[in-house]
């Protein structure tokens, strides 16, 4: 028998927020770093208070580092809110929460922006001051910003949306920015990948912005030896966010099954909840039933090796 050990292929992980960030983390725990690339969403990144916020980035670095509020799912564990506070106080905006700690990543990232380095660069600079090994990449280095149009014609930028109106407007459509490029960290990381990772977050604000940017998809299409994709929707459920919601409001049915359907022939394998038991998949998509629920840095690690094991198979 010839099988691939997964521990030695170069995996890539699209992530979003914390349904990436999860499994990001459970993979860092388990590939060696020089083998992992995770290539993040920047499409929620927007300008607030004079700063570059990167909410998926920051999830994504904060649990990887072991720093993240895992009950809010963004954030800083430990977190204090003097200067926010302090910033309403004096009439400023404080719909968008930002602790104290989160506020030197915001600081630290707008001198390096403001030196003119990269976010590649700054990101990288970040990472390792949280003592991540894998490269952590932003999709762009060029702004990305995802719109939401919603069931009344309005069109909100993405936290707005998300965060100020607490994703409760039915969505209609989002929009992505044309001509967006990757950056050459993103090219070289995909040429030189044997596994790609969908990971499960949603699929239309933090998955489909990636595959968005040039030339992310095609290379997706043709280079990897397997492309496999875990589910955000357990038992026609979101773990957190809107997921679930948007789906039915786009006219697809809240399931597992529809997320398989929705990336279709990008993916050769799909990780889904033991909850959905059973799911049927078109012909030609190998499937994986688990628990997908990554509770705690055990349930990381073992979705990530369970996922890994699957895909080794694919890649035979
Ligand atoms: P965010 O919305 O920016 O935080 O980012 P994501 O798109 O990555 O995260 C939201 C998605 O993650 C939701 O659709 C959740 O259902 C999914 N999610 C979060 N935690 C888990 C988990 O432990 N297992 C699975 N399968 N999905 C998860
Ligand atoms: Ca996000």
């Amino acid at each position: 028998m010839n099988t691939v050990d997964p521990y030695y292929s170069r995996v890539v992980c699209l992530a979003g927020g914390v349904g990436g960030a999860r499994l990001a983390d459970g993979l860092a725990r388990v590939l060696p770093p020089h083998n992992l690339t995770v290539i993040v969403n920047t499409g929620d990144d927007f300008r607030h208070l004079g700063l570059t916020i990167c909410p998926d980035l920051d999830t994504v670095m904060y649990t990887v580092g072991d720093v993240a509020n895992d009950e809010t799912g963004w954030g800083r564990a430990g977190e204090s809110w003097r200067t926010m506070s302090e910033v309403g106080r004096l009439g400023g905006p404080d719909w968008f929460s930002l602790g104290d700690l989160d506020l030197a990543t915001h600081l630290a990232r707008a001198h390096g922006l403001d030196a003119g380095q990269t976010l590649t660069a700054v990101t990288g600079r970040l990472c390792a001051g949280f003592g991540i090994g894998p490269a952590v990449l932003p999709m762009s280095d060029l702004p990305a910003p995802t719109l939401i149009e919603t069931d009344t014609g309005e069109v909100l930028p993405f936290q707005v949306w998300f965060v100020r109106e607490r994703w409760q407007p039915a969505v209609r459509r989002v929009i992505l920015p044309e001509d967006v490029r990757a950056t050459a960290e993103v090219v070289r990381a995909l040429e030189t990948a044997d596994l790609v990772l969908i990971a499960p977050s949603n699929p239309f604000v933090s998955i489909e912005p990636i595959l968005n940017v040039y030339p992310i998809r095609a290379m997706i299409e043709d280079v990897p030896r397997a492309v496999v994709a875990v589910s955000p929707i357990i038992a026609g459920r979101a773990v957190k966010g809107p997921a679930a919601k948007m789906m039915a409001e786009m006219g697809l049915e809240p399931a597992a099954a529809a997320v398989a359907g929705y990336y279709g022939h990008l993916i050769d394998g799909f990780v889904y909840d033991a909850q959905d038991a059973g799911m049927i998949a078109e012909d030609g998509l190998a499937l994986l039933c688990t628990d997908t629920l990554m509770s705690g840095a055990a349930g990381r690690e073992r979705l990530a090796r369970e996922v890994l094991a699957f895909a080794a198979e694919l890649m035979e």
